[in-house]
């Protein structure tokens, strides 16, 4: 992260230099060591090449190799040692990787790419790791913020977690009003379903113990009757009109994003991370940091709202763009709840509930169904959240409606979750063609949440194995801010199935090393259309790559998460290092 433009020059900064040519001969023939296919860029004189390195393609044809060479920001050779350093010229950059481990840039097809938090605001929990935090400390960063901030403001904060609190109990009412009793007080969950309140705020919003549960919504209570200061979903509208809040101009609302974009694009190069499918945000800004040089990974851009009514009428498909920002799918369209906050709409009620509580479906069959319709038919590749195994019958019944009245071939839906399944549903998704982004991290990160489903159920969800076994391109998402977006702890918990508490969920759901650096690379690739070009460390494709201190494959598998990022490379250039 340090020293970008150092780095940078040592390995050739050579962004935009474009996607000349992807047809032509190969080179360097020698049988099975090396191969080169569709490019016409001469490898020969190649600007970088690496060599000494345990490199795992993910390119089934050639999955291992000793080096590559790099040209205009591509691979063009992938080989031995001898065929490599044969393509060395003047100018070449060499790098001896010392028999570290090497794989294709990572993947991840859903983050909310959170910057602006991130950089602005008070951040009471970890954002990117487990890590256990006291009250007392989210107390006396709350107070700090607060100080500085008018009486009536509102004072927030961030990436809290209820089951990484040190103190083992729920963050209340009277812990906030310990920040302050002149502002309005507030603690957001990272799952971004529940928040926490002050008694100014409560007061301000007129809430008393004797208010009713908003639909879509509840005011929580302590034993006694009073509020504890929890309040769970569509109920925190109520604060939608109360307090002041920070105001900023247009211009610095557009620094605000540009930073904030500049800022996590540091962050996910710092885990590996070359290519990140982002819900929306601000497109202009994304514009402008990469026009400073300051966009290190590439974007998949998921939009709804305005754009994609401008991408509509406008002819727009998904893929139009380059391969630094492209329009992809829709952002997720929400058809049910939230796996780690209990909403997500099941077939079978949740355990212990009484009366028995089956999660929130969000929308209506017929909503789904002429939603969908729409979008499929301008072209656009179409991306539902769902969870529950009922919410996700629901979107591939609308997809399978929406491709009788309109065929479209490999039109790829995309369900973002899609964490509990059955045997129907993988049939139907691999009938459908339908591309899968599952959670990741939460193996690992959420294990202490899995109880409130239960052993039978988890055979069942974040079902890599069964996925891959069907021969569904299930690939990686991450849900960021909910979940971190680290892919190695993903791939560590798609591994192993345990979590930080040492709990064990749905161990029949493992996937091996090799299958999640896939689950990582290319099948995240093909989730926007875009395996031709990334994915693989395959001549021809995008020099993504990222260089791991320890091989995944060899590694105490409890350990593949702390494994050192040392450089992570997009388009050929050293976006970060170790
Ligand atoms: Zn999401």
């Amino acid at each position: 992260m340090k020293k970008n433009r150092h780095s940078r020059r040592e390995f050739l900064s050579l962004t935009g230099a474009g996607m000349a040519g992807i047809a032509g001969g190969t080179f360097l023939g020698a049988a099975g060591s090396v191969q080169a296919q569709a490019t016409d860029l001469k490898p020969q004189d190649a600007e970088l090449v690496v060599f000494n390195a345990k490199v795992y393609t993910v390119d089934s044809r050639a999955p291992k190799a000793e080096g590559f060479a790099v040209k205009a920001g591509r691979f063009v050779a992938v080989g031995s040692n001898k065929d490599v350093k044969a393509l060395t010229g003047k100018g070449t950059q060499t790098f001896d990787a010392k028999q570290m481990t090497i794989v294709p840039g990572f993947i991840d097809c859903h983050n909310h790419a959170g910057g602006n938090t991130l950089l602005y605001e008070v951040i009471v929990g970890n954002p990117f790791e487990v890590e256990f935090v006291t009250i007392a400390s989210i107390i006396e960063k709350l107070r700090a913020k607060a100080q500085k901030t008018p009486a009536g403001e509102w004072v927030d904060g961030y990436f809290f977690d209820d089951t990484k609190v040190k103190d083992n109990r729920q963050l209340n009412v009277q812990d906030l009003d310990q920040v302050s009793k002149d502002h309005p007080v507030s603690v957001h969950h990272r799952g971004g379903h529940t928040s926490y309140y002050n008694s100014k705020a409560l007061e301000m919003a007129g809430l008393t113990k004797n208010t009713p549960n908003s639909p879509g919504g509840t005011y929580d209570h302590e034993a006694n009757g009073e509020l504890n200061g929890r309040i769970t979903d569509r109920a925190r509208s109520v604060f939608d009109k109360v307090g002041n809040h920070e105001t900023f101009t247009e211009e610095q609302k557009l620094k605000r994003d540009r930073d904030g974009l500049a800022y996590i694009s540091k962050q996910f190069v710092r885990y590996g991370l070359t290519s990140v499918h982002h819900e929306g945000g601000n497109l202009f800004a994304l514009q402008q940091v990469r026009a400073r040089g300051e966009l290190l990974h590439r974007v998949s851009f998921e939009t709804s709202g305005n754009i994609l009514e401008a991408m509509i009428a406008n002819g727009i498909a998904s893929g139009f763009g380059d391969e630094w920002i492209k329009f992809g799918a829709t952002s997720e369209h929400t058809a049910d709840g939230s796996f780690s906050e209990r909403t997500m709409a099941l077939s079978k009620p949740y355990e212990g509930t009484n009366p028995p509580y089956s999660g929130n479906v969000t929308e209506t069959q017929d909503d789904l169904n002429t939603w969908i319709e729409r979008v499929h038919r301008a072209g656009i590749q179409v991306n539902c959240h769902a969870n529950g195994d009922v919410a996700i019958d629901m979107v591939l019944t609308a997809f399978e409606r929406a491709q009788r009245l309109f065929p479209r071939a490999d039109a790829r839906p995309k369900i973002t979750h899609c964490t509990l399944i059955n045997d129907d549903l993988l049939r139907r998704i691999k009938a459908s063609g339908a591309v899968p982004a599952v959670f990741t991290t939460y193996a690992y990160y959420n294990s202490d949440k899995f109880h409130f489903y239960g052993e039978e159920r988890m055979k069942h969800s974040m079902a890599y194995r069964s996925f891959l076994d069907a021969g569904i391109s299930a690939a990686a998402g991450s849900d960021f801010s909910p979940g971190p977006f680290a892919p190695l702890m993903g791939i560590q918990g798609m591994v192993t199935r345990t979590g930080w508490n040492g709990e064990t969920w749905g161990a029949n759901q493992r996937i091996s090393v090799d299958e999640a650096l896939q689950v990582n690379t290319i099948n995240g690739a093909y989730n926007s259309h875009e395996e031709a070009i990334k994915g693989s460390i395959t001549p021809g494709k995008l020099a993504d790559f990222v260089v791991l201190a320890d091989d995944p494959h060899t590694i105490a598998q409890d350990k593949i998460k702390d494994i050192e990022i040392v450089r992570t490379v997009t388009g050929g250039a050293t976006v970060y290092q170790k």
